[in-house]
């Protein structure tokens, strides 16, 4: 664990990711007494600009709702400097060491961890001048990366040839945000921590399982990065397939990092690659009521794009617990709502005594509202026999109402700084998860006359969305008329 004497060195310091997810992170960090006591926190990026300036940046997104913490960030700014400097040359990170020398002086052994916020194209010469002029000689050093790992699997590992050299594998922390969140993190507790989840998590008992990602809102003006990578790299390789491990792996023989990972691995290896039969791609076109525009319409897109904005495929696991059960994966941008979930729909019962009874669904909401349900059956209170849906509620709002749901970044920088790495990508789990994708990723890349699917913003999707997802056994069930209620008290859908 990283104790005192500790640099965070956010490289693109200037940039988005910097601006909107590190310096809020680092702060709730901060303030919470998270962080190791004499902490500094250094900028660096080419953009030239003053204290001030840079300060002004930091501050931008975060928020100070009271004194105490507009103080707390006054403090945390009292840490914080910025370098300017190029990215290629050696000149400027031994400018840059010079700095670093100069906040550590007088300390006898000094760690650092270097955060990436920077684009791919950067990362590369970045990483070899900062082993080569800024690692630390007496101390830790710890680098956290960024997705986008490569494109395919080639790629992955061409980037993974480039940093072994420099960094250790125990010294590499890749980022998948999924990974830092309450929900995600909540998986393996559930299904081993539960036996009545434990005993009926397989092919025996579960039909089908959806993980959907849903996005309300489309590229608005920033289509350029979306446009290279599409939904299947943006947030299925990853996200979706990192969720879908958690669920699928094994018990590891305990919670650390690599009993953890090692499970991971295994199932991914037992997953064959994605068959295009078994995948529907879409792409958002204009809303119907003609306020929201189509994705072809961002002027930052190629006219000609085939860029999937939405996609829904199956993915099988050839193992004793999962073999036959699909894992239906969806994710899409400017559809009806903003969610990510996944939801377990159970095996008819026995018939007999039922008819058309709907199907059990346990559904882990990840986002937003927290909340983990069961769907189930049971008596319609009164005279008569009639049954109805209604659910088993875990809302965490409610539930929790006294405790703070941490940022996934807050959960995944202190992670890293202790050193713990059971929520970060290990470069074999890597491999293996390009390995699944590349296949689908270079098919649908080089056969140019597959056109995605239209669909209008504010959609559920593809029009063959629902006839997609019942091939493959998912039984929507609107018989029993399911309904949430939403009280007075909770004026918002949960
Ligand atoms: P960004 O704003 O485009 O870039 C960060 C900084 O890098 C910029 O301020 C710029 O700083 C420098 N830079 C940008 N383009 C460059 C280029 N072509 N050559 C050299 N330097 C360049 O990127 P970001 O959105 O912060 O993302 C950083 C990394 O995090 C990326 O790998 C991204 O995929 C990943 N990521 C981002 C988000 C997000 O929410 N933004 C979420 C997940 C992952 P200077 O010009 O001052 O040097
Ligand atoms: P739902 O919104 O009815 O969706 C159930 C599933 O059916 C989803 O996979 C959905 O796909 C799909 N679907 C929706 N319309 C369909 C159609 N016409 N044909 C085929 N498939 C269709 O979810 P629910 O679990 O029954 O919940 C109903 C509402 O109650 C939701 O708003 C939920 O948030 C709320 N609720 C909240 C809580 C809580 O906050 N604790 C607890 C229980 C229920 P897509 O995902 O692709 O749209």
């Amino acid at each position: 664990e990283l104790k005192n004497n500790t640099i965070i060195l956010v490289l693109g310091a200037s940039g988005d990711l910097a601006k909107k997810k590190t310096f809020p992170a680092l702060f709730g960090l901060f303030r919470n007494g998270f962080l190791p006591k004499g902490v500094k926190v250094i900028g660096y990026a080419r953009t030239k600009m003053d204290h001030a300036e840079y300060l002004k940046r930091v501050k931008s997104h975060i928020k100070t709702p009271t004194k105490e913490i507009e103080q707390q960030l006054e403090e945390f700014c009292s840490v914080a400097t910025y370098v300017s400097g190029l990215y290629d040359q050696d000149e400027p990170f031994q400018n840059l060491e010079k700095h670093l020398q100069k906040v550590e002086e007088g300390q006898k052994e000094t760690n650092r961890v270097f955060y990436m916020a920077l684009p791919p194209s950067v990362f590369i010469p970045v990483s070899e001048h900062l082993k080569r002029n800024n690692y630390p000689e007496k101390g830790i050093a710890r680098i956290i990366i960024e997705k986008p790992f490569g494109k395919d699997l080639e790629s992955s590992r061409e980037l993974d040839r480039a940093l072994r050299p420099n960094w250790k594998e125990e010294e590499t922390f890749r980022i998948d945000h999924y990974l830092g969140k309450e929900m995600v993190k909540n998986i393996l507790i559930l299904r081993f921590g539960n036996e009545f989840f434990g005993a009926t998590w397989n092919r025996n008992h579960i039909d089908n399982v959806q993980i959907t990602f849903k996005e309300p809102f489309g590229t608005e003006g920033r289509g350029g990065y979306f446009d290279e990578f599409g939904i299947i790299r943006d947030v299925m390789q990853n996200h979706l397939l990192q969720v879908l491990t958690l669920l699928a792996m094994e018990r590891p023989i305990s919670f650390s990092s690599e009993d953890i990972r090692d499970e991971k691995v295994r199932v991914l290896r037992g997953m064959p690659s994605i068959e295009p039969k078994n995948v529907i791609i879409g792409q958002y076109e204009k809303s119907l009521d003609g306020t929201k525009p189509g994705y072809k319409e961002d002027d930052t897109v190629p006219k000609e794009s085939r860029c999937p904005t939405f996609a829904s495929m199956v993915a099988y696991i050839k193992n004793e617990r999962w073999d036959g059960v699909p894992f239906i994966l969806k994710a899409g941008k400017a559809l009806n709502e903003q969610k990510t979930e996944v939801r377990i729909q159970y095996k008819d019962v026995t018939s007999g005594i039922f008819k058309d009874i709907p199907r059990n669904e346990l559904v882990l909401r990840v986002q937003p509202n927290e909340s983990v349900y069961i769907k189930m059956n049971s008596k319609l209170p009164g005279l008569s026999m009639q049954t109805t849906v209604t659910e088993l509620d875990l809302t965490y709002r409610r539930r929790f109402s006294d405790l703070k749901i941490p940022e996934a970044y807050e959960s995944l920088i202190l992670d890293a700084l202790k050193g713990d790495h059971s929520n970060f990508v290990r470069d074999d789990e890597l491999d293996a998860s390009w390995r699944i994708f590349t296949p689908l990723l270079h098919y649908l890349d080089d056969n140019k006359e597959i056109m995605p699917m239209g669909y209008p913003y504010g959609s559920r999707g593809p029009a063959v969305l629902d006839d997609f997802t019942a091939s493959y056994g998912y039984k929507f069930s609107d018989a029993a008329g399911y309904q949430w209620p939403v009280t007075s008290a909770e004026p918002n859908k949960l």
